[in-house]
């Protein structure tokens, strides 16, 4: 298939490398230039714009990093969708807002181009693996369309309502890996102040109710003090922000991601912002002059 991929950061590269792998044409655009050359190396070739990529695409994929950025990519001049031919389909891969994936999606179907969102979770890893859990939104035919290209994407491929669910599912993900890791931070922060070792605390707990993929994923990077992103705080703040916005659209109230958000946003005004998301609990070390690390280390 003659495929389209937008924006090669630390997701999108090894993803449309896959799509080659798996044997696809993909054209491939970017802002930044030498991510052009370097996918030029794993056999892409290069667009001029988004329009560009997408003439000359079935499907257009964007992986870009918020609302903004995929509006521009899309709806904006050169966009995609000024390329994109009727019958086409754009599938935007990017966490954003469902309200976004929305207002594209009626803006395609506008064009007579199909569109779905498609956000993923698994990081870094996994986009290289071609393993993430990918959760669409969208019409059943269309992402019938698309499967065997998530395929070589992902391991997990869910379609979870129409145009915005994939998104909305997205957000729930990050509201619930976000409290989580804010949760294991008071508890270890609090058994290492009472002298324990949180390795032997985390041990004692992961096999029982309190036990979590998010837990063994982040107790370990949290002791061992590896905070090297992974997920980064400040994308993780922008997804909590979308989740808020769009519960505010919905009058409802979330009040421990709201609180999730707040420490987000001091941790970037800290300087945290580029370190691994497993950081959310160095804020509650600092409100307890605690660090939890296998030797307690009492700061004051
Ligand atoms: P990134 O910042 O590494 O890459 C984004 C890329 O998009 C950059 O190369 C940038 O130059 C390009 N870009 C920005 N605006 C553009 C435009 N208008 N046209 C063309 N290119 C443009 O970000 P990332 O980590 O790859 O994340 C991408 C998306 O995937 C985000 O929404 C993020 O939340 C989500 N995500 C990331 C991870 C992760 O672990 N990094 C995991 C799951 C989901």
């Amino acid at each position: 298939m003659n495929i389209g991929f937008i924006g090669l950061g630390i997701m999108g590269k090894p993803m449309a490398r896959n799509l080659i792998k798996a044997g696809h044409q993909v054209t491939v655009f970017d802002l930044v230039p030498e991510r052009l050359e370097e996918a030029a190396g794993f056999g892409a070739g290069a667009a001029e714009s988004p329009k560009d990529a997408a003439a000359r695409s079935e499907v257009t994929f964007t992986m870009v990093p918020d609302g903004p950025e995929v509006e521009a990519a899309i709806l904006g001049k050169a966009g995609a969708l000024e390329g994109a031919k009727p019958g086409s389909i754009i599938v935007d891969m990017s966490s954003i807002s469902p309200l976004v994936s929305q207002k594209v999606g009626t803006a395609c179907s506008a064009k007579g181009v199909e569109f779905l969102d498609a956000p993923v979770s698994g990081g870094e890893p996994k986009a290289i693996d071609g393993t993430l859990a990918i959760m669409a939104g969208g019409k059943q035919e269309i992402f019938d369309k698309v499967l065997p290209l998530f395929q070589a994407l992902g391991s997990s491929v869910t379609l979870t309502g129409p145009v915005g669910a994939g998104n909305v599912t997205k957000l729930a993900n990050q509201i619930m890996v976000a409290v989580n890791i804010a949760a294991m931070g008071e508890a270890l922060v609090l058994a290492s102040k009472a002298g324990l070792d949180p390795e032997v605390v985390f041990n004692a707990v992961k096999g029982g109710l309190a036990g979590s993929a998010v837990l063994n994923a982040k107790a370990p990077l949290l002791i061992s003090r590896n905070f090297k992103p992974g997920f980064r705080i400040c994308l993780h703040q922008k997804d909590l922000r979308n989740a808020l916005l769009a519960a505010e659209g919905m009058k409802v109230s979330l009040p421990f991601t709201s609180l999730a958000q707040q420490v987000l946003i001091a941790l970037m005004n800290e300087g945290r912002g580029d370190l691994d998301h497993s950081a959310i609990a160095t804020f509650i070390e600092d409100l307890a002059k605690v660090k939890v690390q296998k030797r307690v280390e009492i700061l004051d």
